[in-house]
């Protein structure tokens, strides 16, 4: 059985994050340190944004139990309290200085800054927020004990801003939030330049960890009762194992969906350039290896793609996607579209209107341009107007749900191994994900079903999910 210390988290599945805030609280019974410098204090984590994020925030806590602090019910009974951001979307450093006023006046509370905005800001943010006191950005976790270490010993201030880093950030303990599927971080930051995206900046460079460390990792997992392993990377299948081994990343796909006790093995985001057949063939001769790829696209304009610095064309994308649709299993395909990006014409959108035909995606994270700091494009000319820039997402989403429910209505009858991850009280229903990552929600006669794989058959379809009985 999984350890105690996990409870749930939601998971989000692309390569442009959704922001979403969720506490990050438990009881833990995780390995302690008494009379360590945290003893008797406790923490706070609340976090915005992608799985690297969610990822991170429970790598952090664990260096915090590590460190003896306990975690907190919530904010107001914390003695350290930290704010794990996301600046993917506009407006986002207003909102991290809203929420940090919130925790102003929080005498005798340390509160930290982590992540995107915290790399961003950097000391701008104590001069905004003189109450926070540790800001660190997510290239230099791996130096957040000495920085707690320097404010429990009575410092004022600490930051960590280093982008100069050649090492992955490795925990002894990871917190995690769900009991059933766990996160595992492959690579971090980001070699390429694409013209709207920060995480370059704020991230660092792309560095692999060995291909032994996640697989101790994964196997660590299995031993605690977890079965599903979710890959983790900007750009995860950019992996390159720097150890002897020299993995690639699919036999690292292979390796860890080997170990024994793991059911299912998901990775997100894939770079398109980076994506080969060997993935494809992977997924086909491995059950283990989810049928889902999340392939973010951002339009279906070679010349936007070219604006966007994607290093790919509409064709060359479209040509990966022929390998996932003539695959023996069934492959589900999500991705990432921006509109409105500088300069995209009326030409440029019909053709990203295009694409999601031409592909038949079985979701879509779409977004409004927004121009971020530090970013090429923020600079660029022809701006499309806001009225514009949403009419063409209302189009787009409108487009995609049509698809959707056409491509799910298909599933009618069908039967999906469903991994069981929670209950609709009002509804009488369970919920859970297909390998293929659809959310099916089911009803059945048995009373707990909770981290349990079942067969569900299909029954109904709508846009977003199927709903069933189980078989
Ligand atoms: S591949 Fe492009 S969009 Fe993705 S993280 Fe790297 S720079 Fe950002």
């Amino acid at each position: 059985m999984p350890k105690a210390f996990d409870v749930a988290i939601e998971t989000v599945g692309n390569e442009v994050s959704q922001p979403l805030a969720r506490p990050l609280a438990d009881e833990s019974s995780a390995r302690r340190a008494p009379g360590a410098a945290g003893a008797g204090k406790s923490f706070y984590i609340e976090t915005f944004g992608c799985q690297m994020n969610v990822h991170d925030s429970e790598k952090v806590a664990g260096v915090l139990l590590g460190r003896g602090y306990r975690a907190a019910a919530n904010a107001v009974e914390a003695d350290l309290m930290l704010y794990n951001t996301c600046s993917i979307r506009e407006k986002a450093v207003q909102k991290v200085f809203s929420r940090l006023g919130e925790w102003r006046g929080q005498k005798r509370k340390i509160i930290g800054v982590l992540g995107c905005v915290a790399q961003q800001e950097g000391e701008e943010i104590f001069e905004r927020a003189p109450w926070v006191s540790l800001v660190c950005g997510s290239a230099s976790y791996r130096e957040l004990p000495e920085l707690i270490d320097e404010l429990e010993s009575g410092g004022r201030r600490v930051l960590g801003l280093d982008l100069d880093v050649d090492e992955t950030f490795e925990t002894e303990i990871t917190r995690r939030d769900n009991p059933h599927r766990a996160y595992i971080t492959i690579i971090e930051g980001c070699d390429y330049a694409c013209s709207y995206c920060v995480v370059p900046h704020t991230r660092g460079p792309e560095r692999s960890r060995p291909s032994d460390a996640v697989l101790v990792e994964a196997r660590r997992l299995a031993d605690a009762g977890y079965t599903e392993i979710q890959l983790l990377g900007q750009t995860v299948n950019s992996y390159r194992d720097p150890s002897p081994r020299q993995l690639g990343f699919v036999d690292l796909l292979r390796e860890v969906a080997a170990v024994e006790g793991i059911r299912r093995v998901r990775f997100t985001t894939s770079h398109p350039n980076d994506f080969d057949r060997q993935i494809v063939e992977a997924i086909d001769s491995t059950p283990a290896l989810c049928e889902h790829v999340h392939l973010p696209v951002q339009s279906g304009s070679t010349r936007v793609l070219r604006a966007m610095r994607r290093t790919y064309t509409r064709e060359e994308y479209l040509e990966k996607i022929s390998w996932i649709h003539s695959a023996r299993r069934p492959i589900s395909v999500t991705t990432d579209i921006i509109v409105g990006f500088p300069s995209e014409t009326e030409q440029d959108f019909a053709d990203t209107i295009t694409l999601l035909d031409a592909v038949g995606y079985d979701g879509v994270f779409s977004f409004i341009y927004s121009p971020r700091p530090n970013t090429t494009a923020a600079s660029m000319p022809d701006r499309i107007p806001e009225p514009e820039k949403s009419r063409r997402l209302a189009i787009l989403q409108e487009r995609q749900r049509q698809i959707q429910l056409a491509r799910n209505e298909k599933l009618i009858g069908q039967t999906f191994e469903v991994l069981v991850d929670g209950r609709h009280q009002a509804r009488a229903q369970w919920t859970g994900r297909s390998g293929s990552n659809r959310i099916i929600n089911f009803t059945s006669p048995c009373e707990n079903l909770l981290g349990e794989y079942v067969q569900v058959q299909v029954m109904r379809a709508g846009p977003h999910s199927l709903i069933g009985e189980q078989a």
